[in-house]
């Protein structure tokens, strides 16, 4: 085994030279980008015991982008042990305070000047366009270690009301070994909301990136050696969900699985708690969002966000905005407004700097959503733009952005999660009839809705049933306010100093004299 610290990973001429601002530029940026290729285990990388690996193929054109240890139970055990170690030993939980609190500002520094790389690499791997890498997927993963790291020492306990001859407090404990799986539509954003609230809260963690997008994480653990995080504290584990994921669910000693993903493996991790220590499980899942335009709504404002609410990130975005609810009074002076936008919306090259729409994840994931395509064609919906795939480069992925209106209840598109660029558009009468139908999904993430009338919006937003609802502007916020949601779309809350808390159990001490 390798040791993390002997092998600093800035060998890289690619972020002295800045960030190329043509496609030829990040072509040749890209070679020479450091790719990732082993597990991080205990301050080292690491090959899986049996050596096996899996490949993950470029979603821009088809090749092997690289090529990863698929480890399994026994290398996931080996994992735990080293992180109940590091726990146990308290090289993290017990350092002071102000020091955790400088090797997480170190971190954010070394992720700062290798935004750049990670850019890339966050592009390579999903097929992003490489300026939502640099402006969003990027910078937000760093904020987030930003924001966590300044908690660490403002994180205080209780003192409960006691008689005079007691004194009883409350302090947040860490929990322990924390497995945390996450998805691959921000790959790094995801795994980073997680891991540094868990590790601001003083535990150790296995982190399982999606076999789709594993290279990110590798980088920034890396980093996060390099800044001075003790071995064993921070493992990042890739392999397969069914291998490497399943065996985080149901080890003896994870004492909390962290999840973003699917409800199908939402409810498998349940089982497997239930099945092995009942170990905690947090959800963060799916959701079939809807935004509403009322009457009076400022129409330019909400087309943008109709569109971009839908087809950001090629439609792989949990919150995507999927059911658009418009006023039949306006709908035909609003959709034509809508289709411009989408019209407008550059699709390319992912490691072009002007595309905003690259490609899907992976041909699987394509095939998924022309599909659900299909079904609304022969559900008798009506293709307003769109519907089918694209040959922007040979073996890539492509899809062009899709709406339909004439949308009924009853069909796929308005009921399911499709997690792909497609926008189904339904009328509405009356406020009443909007929140019902607003509500009518299993789902309950994100909501959001255009009025003018404030009274309408306090009424409408109350009586949405979604972790998150938006009042004129979608998905205007932050890493300051809590994100998840209500109903199927899971439960436990990323983001905001909440988060913090999902990561610690909470103690009670009385002292009696
Ligand atoms: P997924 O199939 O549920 O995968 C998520 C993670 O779970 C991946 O790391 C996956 O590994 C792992 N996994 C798969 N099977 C497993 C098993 N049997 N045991 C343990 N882990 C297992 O979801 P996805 O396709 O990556 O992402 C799409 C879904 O995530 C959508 O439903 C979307 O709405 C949801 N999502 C939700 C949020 C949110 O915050 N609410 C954010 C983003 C995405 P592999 O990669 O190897 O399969
Ligand atoms: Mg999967």
């Amino acid at each position: 085994m390798q040791a993390l610290g002997n092998t600093k990973i800035t060998p890289l001429a690619v972020w002295s030279e800045g960030q190329a601002d043509s496609l030829e530029g990040v072509l040749a940026n890209i070679t020479k980008v450091f790719r990732p290729s082993q597990a991080i285990i205990d301050g080292h990388w690491v090959d899986a015991l049996d050596s096996q690996r899996f490949e993950r193929l470029s979603p821009r054109d088809g090749s092997i982008v690289s090529s990863f240890p698929a480890l399994k139970a026994e290398d996931i055990d080996l994992a735990v042990k080293s992180a109940r170690r590091a726990f146990d030993q308290g090289v993290w939980r017990l350092m002071p305070p102000r020091q955790k609190k400088a090797v997480f500002l170190k971190w954010q520094e070394l992720l700062r000047a290798h935004a750049e790389p990670l850019a890339l690499l966050e592009t390579m791997d999903t097929g992003k366009p490489i300026r939502d890498s640099r402006s969003v997927d990027i910078p937000l993963s760093i904020q987030s270690v930003g924001y966590y790291g300044e908690a660490i020492d403002k994180i205080y306990g209780e003192v409960a009301p006691s008689p005079h001859n007691r004194l009883s407090y409350c302090e947040h404990e860490p929990l322990g070994v924390v497995g945390a799986i996450v998805p691959w539509n921000f790959p790094l954003h995801m795994a980073l909301w997680k891991v540094a609230p868990c590790l601001a809260m003083g535990n150790s963690i296995l982190l399982k990136p999606a076999e789709n997008s594993s290279m990110t994480a590798l980088y920034a653990a890396a980093l996060a050696h390099e800044a001075g995080l003790p071995a064993g504290v921070l493992n990042v584990v890739t392999g397969l969900g069914s291998e490497a994921g399943d065996a985080m669910a149901r080890h003896m000693d994870i004492d909390m699985i962290a999840f973003t993903g699917s409800g199908r493996v939402g409810r498998m991790l349940m089982v497997a708690s239930g099945q092995s220590n009942l170990k905690r499980v947090s959800l963060e899942l799916g959701g079939k969002s809807p935004q509403i335009v009322f009457d009076d709504a400022d129409l330019d404002e909400a087309a943008l966000a109709a569109a971009w609410g839908v087809f950001y990130n090629q439609g792989q975005v949990c919150t995507a905005a999927s059911r658009l609810f418009v006023h039949a009074s306006i709908k035909d002076q609003f959709l034509p407004k809508v289709l411009d936008v989408a019209r407008s919306i550059k699709v390319g090259d992912p490691y072009d700097p002007l595309t905003q729409f690259g490609s899907m994840i992976s041909p699987s994931q394509m095939h998924t959503v022309l599909g659900y395509i299909k079904m609304a064609k022969d559900d008798g919906a009506h293709c307003l733009m769109g519907g089918g795939a694209l040959s922007v480069i040979e073996g890539g992925s492509y899809l062009s952005p899709t709406i339909f209106d004439g949308v009924q209840r009853h069909h796929k598109i308005a009921s399911e999660e499709i997690f792909g660029p497609v926008l189904a558009v339904m009328g509405f009468e009356d406020e009443a009839e909007v929140i019902r139908l607003g509500n009518d999904t299993v789902y309950g993430l994100a909501a959001g809705l255009w009025t003018r009338d404030l009274g309408r919006a306090m009424r409408v937003s109350r009586a949405l049933k979604a972790g998150m609802v938006w009042v004129n502007g979608w998905d205007a916020c932050d890493i300051s306010s809590p994100f998840g949601g209500f109903k199927q779309s899971g439960f436990g809350r990323d983001r905001s100093l909440h988060a913090l808390y999902k990561y610690a159990d909470l103690k009670s001490t009385s002292f009696s004299f």
